[in-house]
């Protein structure tokens, strides 16, 4: 059973009913709507649809709404395509139009003043590489130092700190509200530098409102990661920008250090871009990507992402397929006993609330006594979540079932490792609500009569409230 999440963008390849669906059969666990692509009513039809096609297969389905920020993009190559030669000098002017491998548009007002000669903007998540030459009049003159093919808007990489816009925009403003109004279940915002930029979000405490994942992309954010992971509902290492503005040998140690403060801190972490790239145009990756995939899970990432592969991809349900194998063959090879043993020496000082310190308490102790007795299971009965994200960060051997009252924290879980999420409508005391969940849990197939159990639960309708670990003999 894969316990490593995935998540899948769509994107024009994956805008069918009938895509959609093979897709969640392959283990799409959560769907990615990038606002970067498409207007709000595009984003809007592919939820509308993500939602109809979950509830006809019957499986819970989260969805991500992955917030533009402060992206620099060039004005259209087109869909063929442009080729920019190697050494070829090329001219970037501020504006919309569409470019040419002579004259490239660049939707930044700020372009003549904020770009140096001496600086290398990288296109496309290192499609093509220009280096600064001149500025001159209204225009900079770049020399083509890694040439490459240009398609559709790519991102133009400019420095963060030297860009002159905040994060979230009032475009992600404007997003955000139509996104929320629909029920988004997650949010993700670009180009945080700090804990500051997420608290602007301004949303409802999660589940009310969506959880806020922050992606970490800049130089600043890995300067204020703690502040900004605590300030987070789940962090992605968003390796695309990340990799443009940091050394590239630093982003394999960037991905392990962010994953595991992250995990400490009881966020889901995710790990994303061009884990399968070349299965865009081919039906199976290289040995590369499959060790980058297994390597990430090895660092304790909760998801792994999929982009371009299912967004605009020839066979999207084959890389979710394929990335399925590769995670849940790593799950297995996992380290588990030294991934524990970490945590357990660290986690105390990592809580920090009187509730949080009671839940914090409460999963190591279900973590240890469901590991003593070689349980099959840990169930948690959870209202925000907070309790099965505590428990995941353990990585516990037995499965996770989590069970919520509250459909938005059920869809929220999707993103969490090793969590089997459901709906309940179990209640009353302890007594009862458990007898309630070990009925449906059996029914459901998740346990058998006879298996032993760890059930945490606490007070439902608070967050971070679980005071109660029962161990049980399944009836
Ligand atoms: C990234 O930069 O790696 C990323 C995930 O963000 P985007 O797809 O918005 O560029």
């Amino acid at each position: 059973m894969r316990r490593t999440k995935i998540i899948a963008s769509l994107g024009p390849a994956s805008d069918s009913e009938a895509v959609l669906k093979d897709m969640i059969h392959a283990g799409m666990d959560v769907a990615r709507i990038n606002l970067s692509h498409g207007s709000i009513d595009d984003a809007l039809e592919r939820y509308r649809r993500v939602r109809k096609v979950a509830a006809d297969v019957g499986r819970p389905i989260g969805i991500l709404g992955d917030l533009p920020g402060p992206k620099v993009r060039a004005g259209t190559f087109g869909e063929h395509g442009v080729e920019l030669d190697y050494d070829r000098i090329v001219h970037l002017v501020p504006g919309n139009e569409p470019s040419t491998d002579k004259l490239i548009n660049v939707d930044y007002d700020r372009l003549l003043h904020d770009v140096r000669p001496g600086d290398r903007l990288i296109v496309g998540d290192g499609g093509a590489v220009l280096l600064v030459d001149s500025l001159g009049g209204d225009k900079l003159a770049a020399r083509v130092v890694h040439g490459g093919v240009l398609k559709g808007r790519p991102g133009i990489h400019i420095p963060a700190d030297r860009l002159h816009m905040s994060t979230p925009t009032d475009v992600d403003l404007k997003y955000l509200d139509a996104l929320v109004e629909a029920d988004i279940d997650m949010i993700a915002v670009s180009f945080v530098r700090s804990a500051h930029d997420i608290r602007r979000v301004g949303t409802e405490p999660h589940p009310r409102g969506p959880l806020v994942v922050a992606k970490i992309e800049t130089k600043a954010a890995i300067e204020n990661l703690d502040g900004i992971i605590n300030a987070s509902g789940a962090i992605m290492v968003a390796r695309g920008d990340l990799g443009a503005e940091l050394p590239i040998e630093d982003l394999p140690h960037l991905q392990k250090r962010i994953i595991g403060r992250c995990i400490a801190l009881g966020r889901p972490a995710i790990t994303a871009t061009q884990m399968l790239e070349s299965m865009v145009n081919a039906p199976a990756p290289t040995r590369a990507e499959a060790s980058d995939v297994a390597n990430a899970v090895f660092d304790g990432t909760s998801c792994v992402m999929l982009s371009g592969e299912t967004a605009v991809g020839n066979d999207p349900a084959n890389v979710v397929r394929t990335m399925a194998r590769i995670a849940e063959r790593a799950d297995q090879e996992f380290d588990y006993a030294g991934w524990t043993h970490e945590m357990a020496r660290s986690h105390m000082d990592e809580a920090s609330g009187a509730d949080a310190v009671v839940t914090d308490a409460m999963t190591m102790a279900a973590w240890r006594v469901a590991t003593e007795v070689d349980a099959d299971a840990i169930i948690a009965i959870s209202g925000s979540g907070f309790t099965v994200r505590a428990i995941a960060r353990f990585r516990p051997e037995m499965r996770i079932l989590g069970y919520s009252t509250n459909e938005r924290t059920v869809r929220q879980l999707t993103m969490s490792w090793g969590a089997t999420p459901a709906l309940t409508a179990a209640s009353g005391e302890n007594q009862e609500l458990v007898a309630g969940i070990l009925q449906q849990a059996k029914a459901a197939g998740d346990v058998r009569t006879g298996d032993i159990v760890a059930v945490l639960a606490g007070n439902t309708s608070r967050a971070a409230a679980t005071d109660t670990l029962r161990l049980v003999r399944v009836p």
